[in-house]
């Protein structure tokens, strides 16, 4: 069975408290199976948590995880390390081989990626040549991935489901 997993490098808890819960909820929405967070934030990982649990599905998050040790132990096991940058790749030309891959890490910075990560990456990929975001290259990346399936997907255990609605706010129950 495919997984597909999210490791947030560079996560300064002061910071990036923001960006990072909006990491997580993007590679949630977009169809990651989880995200392993490389700094010690309990909030950050308590707050998605909290949204898994009212919104359903199993995404699970991890901090206080060591970024090599994940990203050696995924390779060691068989995976493949996909680091998006926007000095990789162009998706466009990659993501076919990718999608062919049965366990993908995908592995997003902050202000400042260790050199060793590129070449520890199977594959580094940019999702254009130009800078934009860590949440918007989840979102686009995992998108092309599913080719637009996760966008259908159900989340099952939920508390809360949105009814989808052309004039309204309608949520069940
Ligand atoms: N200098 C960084 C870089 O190498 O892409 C930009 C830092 S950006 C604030 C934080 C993260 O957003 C990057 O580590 C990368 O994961 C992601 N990102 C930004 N622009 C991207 C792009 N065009 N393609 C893929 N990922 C991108």
């Amino acid at each position: 069975m495919k997984r597909v997993c999210i490791l947030r490098l560079g996560h300064r808890p002061f910071r990036d408290k923001r960006v990072t819960t909006h990491v997580g909820l993007a590679a949630r929405a977009f169809g990651a199976d989880g995200m392993y967070l490389a700094a010690d934030d309990p909030g950050v990982a308590g707050s998605l948590r909290d949204v898994t649990a009212r919104w359903g599905g199993d995404f699970f998050v991890e901090d206080g995880i060591s970024w090599k040790t994940c990203v050696r132990s995924w390779k060691e096991r068989g995976g493949t390390v996909v680091h998006l940058t926007m000095y990789g790749l162009p998706l466009g030309k990659v993501i076919g081989e990718i999608r062919g891959k049965e366990q993908i890490l995908v592995v997003v910075g902050a202000e400042k990626v260790p050199g060793e990560m590129y070449g520890l990456a199977d594959y580094n990929v940019s999702v254009t040549s130009q800078p934009h975001s860590e949440v918007s290259g989840t979102a686009v990346f995992l998108d092309h991935l599913f080719e637009g399936a996760e966008l259908d997907r159900t989340y099952p255990d939920a508390e809360l489901r949105i009814e989808p609605s052309r004039d309204g706010k309608r949520t069940v129950p």
